[in-house]
């Protein structure tokens, strides 16, 4: 039975609530302490020391994982230079049936890599269960295919693997990083030895097992944890022939200049500050979803996040009352609820960094809007939140805030879009949204970014090739150009 305008309204009016839906941890066993994944066994660190992981929902240690030192990291760097040898020679189609292997384990342990990921790491389950963990297994399965087919991909040339390759990740996306990482390594032909974040280790370990249970052969994949220090102990390593960096633009260009003139191959993928455009011709109501997905997916931990918002003026307003309007229905609490939308941020250092620069948007003369929104008792929260009257001089509007906070701006004209969607050292991505096909591909032409999404936002796939610009660094992980920074064309 159809209902009036006026019920309608109404029905829109009332807020509804949800029983707990949380999804279940009891078939999920993380062990109180990890070792570290070396030569294709779980060791002692030489170290002796360990450091605790924690769930940033709770504030509950999971468990205690190892610190490598100078040591560990050369064990586990000779283990990868050991494996090469045999790894690089194999038939390529054997390569590929490892790959399909890990893959195909991926999809079997899907629901606990997506529980242990969002214990770990603060990320709501529907994400971890519908983003991270498909992907990942997607991303082995794709490169999967290549790794019998490289002469294809490089016609008239002859690709070689590296060697060793040493990849420092980040904590927003712990083993879909892992993934853009490891697999298109192995399916060149290189060895890895592989640092997760400091805050969310757990996947990486895990994955470790995954590998045991493929039976890759031993060394091909070597897992250290630990902290910055690890990291610049790995990438400074004078057996590792290959560098890859996903995490902050500091430490990005801290690695390229220690790596000078060593001869390694190096790709960074670091900070953004993406545009997203809206014109008046755009659909709104499409457009408010592309907005919300841009900045509150992942707490906005998100290194292609939609953090600008440039409006047309024309339709700032209603697009801006819309906008707040769904931000008041964003449901934040357990990560591990399936109704979770906002889930937790993923450290207190994290935190007080979100703080601090919404902080200075304040003080700076910015206007802030949050919706009504309880926060939980224990562990890291940030409301989901807008700013607006922002002017492009703010640090809101200029730095990577990496939190749950938008900036939004406006604009007259397309040419003013491209001069202020530009104004950014950064270079990693942006969004348009208009109804005009001419109009995409107009602006995709002047805009500095890796990736330009048209009329949608935050969109992955294997395939496709993903990097930046500018200080959001070089090289392109994903697609055929995803394999290239691992060979060598002779
Ligand atoms: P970070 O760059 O310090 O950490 C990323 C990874 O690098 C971690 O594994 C870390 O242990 C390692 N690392 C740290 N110092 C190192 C060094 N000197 N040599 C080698 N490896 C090192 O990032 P963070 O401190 O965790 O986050 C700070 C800011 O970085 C965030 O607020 C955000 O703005 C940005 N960030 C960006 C991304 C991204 O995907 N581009 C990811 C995480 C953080
Ligand atoms: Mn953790």
């Amino acid at each position: 039975m159809a209902i009036t305008k006026r019920q309608a309204a109404d029905l829109a009016k009332q807020t509804f609530d949800y029983a707990p839906a949380p999804e279940a941890i009891d078939h999920v066993r993380i062990q109180p302490r990890y070792g570290l994944f070396i030569g294709g066994k779980m060791v002692e660190p030489h170290s002796k020391k360990r450091f605790p992981t924690i769930n940033p929902a709770t504030e509950q240690k999971l468990s205690e994982v190892a610190e490598a030192d100078a040591i560990d990291v050369g064990k586990a760097v000779s283990a990868a230079g050991t494996a090469f040898t045999s790894w690089s020679r194999m038939a390529p189609s054997r390569r590929a049936r490892y790959l399909f292997r890990i893959s195909r384990l991926i999809q079997e342990r899907a629901r606990e890599l997506a529980v242990v990921e969002t214990m770990d790491g603060g990320k709501p389950i529907k994400e971890s269960r519908d983003v991270d963990i498909p992907l990942s297994a997607a991303h082995f399965f794709y490169y999967a295919g290549w790794a019998d087919k490289l002469e294809w991909a490089f016609p008239n040339r002859r690709p070689r693997p590296l060697g060793v390759a040493g990849q420092v990740i980040p904590w927003n996306f712990p083993l879909l990083m892992l993934a853009w990482k490891i697999a298109p390594a192995l399916a060149a032909g290189n060895t890895v030895v592989l640092k997760p974040a400091e805050t969310t280790p757990l996947s990486a370990l895990l994955f470790a097992e995954i590998c045991q249970q493929a039976e890759l052969p031993a060394g091909v994949v070597n897992i250290i944890t630990g902290a910055g220090k690890t990291g610049s102990l790995l990438v400074s390593h004078p057996g590792v022939k290959k560098v890859a960096f996903t995490g902050s633009t500091e430490v990005g260009k801290l690695i390229q200049r220690s790596l000078a003139g060593s001869g390694k191959r190096l790709t960074l993928e670091l900070g953004g500050k993406a545009a997203n455009i809206v014109f008046e011709d755009a659909p709104l109501d499409q457009a408010v979803e592309g907005i919300v997905n841009g900045i509150y997916f992942n707490q906005g931990h998100v290194c292609c996040a939609g953090s600008r918002l440039l409006v047309q003026e024309s339709i700032a307003k209603p697009l801006l009352e819309k906008l707040k309007q769904r931000l008041s229905t964003l449901r934040l609490g357990d990560p591990l609820d399936k109704n979770t939308d906002i889930g937790a941020i993923n450290s207190k250092a994290q935190l007080e960094k979100i703080q601090a620069l919404v902080e200075s948007g304040i003080e700076e003369g910015a206007e802030i809007y949050q919706p009504e929104c309880k926060l939980p008792e224990r562990g890291y929260w940030f409301p989901p939140t807008i700013f607006t009257n922002v002017s492009q001089s703010y640090r809101i509007a200029r730095e990577e805030i990496f939190g749950p906070v938008l900036s939004v701006l406006t604009f007259r004209t397309p040419a003013e879009a491209v001069e202020k969607a530009n104004n950014t050292p950064y270079g990693l991505s942006a969004g348009v949204w208009t109804d005009k096909g001419s109009r995409i591909l107009w602006m995709a032409e002047r805009m500095r970014a890796g990736v330009v999404w048209a009329n949608t936002f935050n969109r992955f796939d294997p395939t496709s090739p993903f990097g930046g610009y500018k200080e959001s660094g070089y090289g392109r992980e994903g697609g055929v150009h995803g394999l290239l920074p691992y060979l060598e064309l002779v």
